[in-house]
């Protein structure tokens, strides 16, 4: 029909600004040759999934990468899914992750770059030019149908088994004359706008996916609602116009949005825009029995991006881990670079997983352990005080209490080639450095020490009164260690395993046993770091008092 002008005209008579001007507003950005422009558009719930970080890291790390541009916009035409603060919650919640937006909305809610605004809710007037000139060149319409007729369609399909949807012979709106619209319109009656799809259901195309491949699929060939009828625009239309003018070159986003690629593809066709590169992330896996699912935000706790700061995993172990999952190479990039940033390392989308990655929180924790056991103790120190201070109060206390203590016991076997890897998270290190403090540790042992069952109490007695004997503050560890070999030839125990074993039966027992009295007494634990050295930062005096303590003195 001639009439689509004047069509667009009655549906849009207040849009007059053209799309021509718009493209003037936003133009091609001048970046150096190859740079990337990617986004992270979330909805403002405030709620940042395991998976949405892991697509938004790679969009990041693709942009930053390429000095291309990484920008937020947030995607709120869903008002029922806004709460309060979302926003601010979801930046400050990636920056402290190390993610950080170019441009976009910011956490105090203002708006930095010049592609904005930013968030779809302030952009009514742009999807409305574009909606328009849809409209004129007759590649959308507006459509009256009521739920009560849109029922009706579904059950008559059902019935001869048609496909179902709103498409072709059962688009009742989709050649109303001018007039026919008019009429609707006088009586008051609200429209959704859609597009008019060729309809041709036999018509394949490719989509050219820079994780998954080339995928061949159908052409759409369903009338989808790009303007509902309170104005606000569905994803499909806002993710064409905004992608469009914001200039965004690479679309990485959760597979979820694979099966409407075709309906966006046609989208940039009929505005005859270029198509930005699509990549669909497949969602995170988790291992359940023998099979694998959904990291689910309903059962695990762990899809849940701030379930790593409340635990006190440090950010880079989350990173590092989420890289690992992202490019399985990066392991051994880490190995052969171990002092290196990892925004050094180059993130590839083709190396990608195609079924989805298998999330593992204890690989994830075994990587954290290893991150911290390389880091200094005035580093584990801040790092923990910090944590402490917002989740454990008391834990913060105890290690603002006395630095320098605490400094020591973190210092244990620390820097030496095979550190220990006791702390995975912050949470860890109450735990760790528990049983250092008096109070605490008395108030573990009113319930008892766990002396060896296989060892009499006046043995136990005879083995902490000779040591308290003999126990010297200052000797090095090798003289610590000969005093004790001698301690135990003396009380009848072999002075090392090995003699032990050739000769069972002329011994009561070899130094392993006299040594785990001692660290009971001293621990309450029988796995602790290095013996000498956990009684060295304890101090002589607290030794002695807690062996007092241990033989009831
Ligand atoms: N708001 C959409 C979502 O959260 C964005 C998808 C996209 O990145 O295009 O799924």
């Amino acid at each position: 029909m001639n009439d689509y002008k004047a069509l667009a005209d009655l549906l849009y008579p207040d849009v007059e600004r053209l799309p021509e001007y718009c493209e003037l507003l936003y133009p091609k950005r001048s970046l150096p040759e190859g740079a990337k422009v990617t986004r992270f558009a979330p909805s403002p719930t405030g709620f940042v999934h395991m998976g949405s970080m892991f697509v938004s890291l790679v969009s990041e790390r693709l942009a930053h990468q390429s000095n291309g541009v990484f920008y937020l916009r947030v995607e709120d035409t869903d008002k029922k899914r806004e709460v309060e603060g979302g926003v601010a919650n979801i930046v400050r919640s990636l920056s402290s992750f190390g993610i950080n937006f170019d441009e976009g909305v910011t956490d105090l809610d203002e708006e930095k770059g010049s592609y904005g605004p930013y968030k779809q809710s302030e952009r009514m007037g742009l999807y409305k030019v574009f909606a328009k000139r849809l409209v004129e060149k007759g590649c959308a319409y507006p459509c009256f149908c009521s739920e009560e007729e849109m029922d009706q369609i579904r059950k008559q399909q059902e019935a001869i088994k048609a496909n179902p949807g709103y498409y072709g012979q059962w688009a009742k709106h989709r050649d109303y004359s001018l007039e026919q619209v008019r009429a609707e319109l006088e009586k008051g009656k609200a429209f959704v706008l859609r597009i008019k799809s060729p309809h041709n259901p036999d018509k394949r195309i490719i989509l050219h996916d820079l994780i998954k491949g080339d995928i061949e699929m159908p052409e759409n060939d369903q009338d989808m609602v790009l303007i509902k009828s309170d104005g606000l625009p569905t994803y499909h239309f806002a993710h064409a116009v905004d992608d469009h003018l914001m200039r965004t070159t690479h679309v990485i986003r959760g597979d979820e949005w694979l099966p409407s690629a075709p309906l966006h593809l046609m989208l940039f066709e009929m505005l005859e825009w270029e198509t930005p590169q699509y990549a669909h992330v497949s969602p995170i896996m988790k291992a359940e029995g023998t099979g694998k699912r959904k990291l689910s935000k309903r059962k695990d706790p762990e899809a849940a991006v701030s379930f790593y700061h409340e635990q006190g995993y440090p950010s880079v172990a989350v990173i590092e881990y989420l890289l690992n999952l992202i490019n399985s190479t990066f392991e051994e990039w880490r190995r052969e670079n171990p002092k290196e940033p990892n925004t050094n390392f180059i993130v590839e989308l083709d190396r990608m997983s195609v079924s989805g990655a298998l999330f593992d929180i204890v690989k994830l924790t075994d990587m954290s352990k290893d991150l911290i056991a390389i880091m200094t103790a005035d580093e584990v120190y801040g790092l923990a005080l910090e944590w402490a201070q917002e989740y454990d109060p008391e834990l913060a206390l105890l290690l603002s209490g006395d630095d320098s203590y605490v400094k020591q016991i973190l210092s244990i076997e620390r820097g030496t080639e095979k550190p220990r890897k006791d702390i995975g998270k912050w949470s860890d290190v109450r735990a760790y450095l528990q049983y250092f403090f008096d109070e605490l540790f008395l108030e573990e042992v009113k319930a008892g020490y766990g002396f060896p069952e296989n060892i009499p109490q006046e043995e136990i007695r005879r083995i902490l009164e000779g040591y308290m004997e003999l126990y010297t503050a200052s000797d090095d560890k090798n003289m610590w260690l000969d005093r004790v070999r001698g301690f135990c030839e003396a009380l009848g125990y072999a002075r090392d395993a090995k003699s032990y074993k050739k000769n069972p039966q002329d011994y009561k027992g070899h130094i392993g046993d006299v040594t785990t009295v001692i660290r009971i007494a001293v621990a309450n634990r029988k796995n602790t770091p290095d013996l000498y050295e956990i009684m060295q930062a304890m101090g002589a005096e607290r030794v002695i008092a807690r062996l007092k303590q241990a033989i009831g003195l």
